[in-house]
């Protein structure tokens, strides 16, 4: 794949290790993104460390943290905000001479001849699952923009705009204000 040669950063040299543990760290920004073509994300700041914990000339454990945020649009008002992202994935490298067909998500097969093993489809694919089915102002603790729902709301239909408060609210100020009286 020739995207993958502009990725150079992302390779992992793991001809030659030593058994155990070794460290490498990637950030995933907008140009990292920008080699995805029609991203549903395009635009983050997640810092990526990998522990690589070589078992044997044969078997290596993959585990990846992830923290940082991603740039999201809310589906309600259309709000940019930066979701909070923090997680963790774990893979395992296994060097086989005959490339596996059956693919497991999970291991990554490389060969006995590469010298690296490029991650950059697996980030991507580690910040796509941080995508939630439902992208809403709440999960930055946020509140969204109720003139932007109304507008929209005017937009998509004829209907009467939602109502901020609901009439009973109306109701107990009128009574409240009553009482004073
Ligand atoms: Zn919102």
């Amino acid at each position: 794949m020739e995207k993958k040669s502009h990725l150079k950063a992302f390779d992992v040299k793991f001809s030659g290790l030593k058994l155990g543990k070794h460290l490498f760290d990637f950030h995933l920004n907008d140009d990292f993104l920008k080699h995805y073509e029609n991203s549903l994300v395009t635009q983050s700041d997640v810092a990526v460390s990998l522990e690589l914990d070589k078992q044997s000339e044969l078997l290596y454990i993959l585990n990846f943290d992830l923290k940082g945020s991603i740039n999201l649009n809310c589906d309600r008002c259309l709000t940019t905000f930066d979701l909070p992202v923090s997680d963790s994935y774990r893979m395992v490298m296994k060097v086989d001479s005959e490339m596996k067909s059956d693919q497991d998500d999970d291991i990554i097969f490389v060969s006995s001849h590469d010298l690296n093993c490029n991650v950059a489809d697996y980030l991507y694919e580690f910040i796509l699952l941080q995508l939630p089915l439902k992208v809403t102002c709440e999960m930055a603790e946020l509140e969204c923009d109720k003139e932007m729902i109304n507008k929209l709301n005017n937009i998509s239909s004829k209907e009467d705009p939602i109502e901020d408060e609901s009439p009973w609210t109306k109701l107990q100020e009128l009574k409240n204000k009553f009482k004073e009286d």
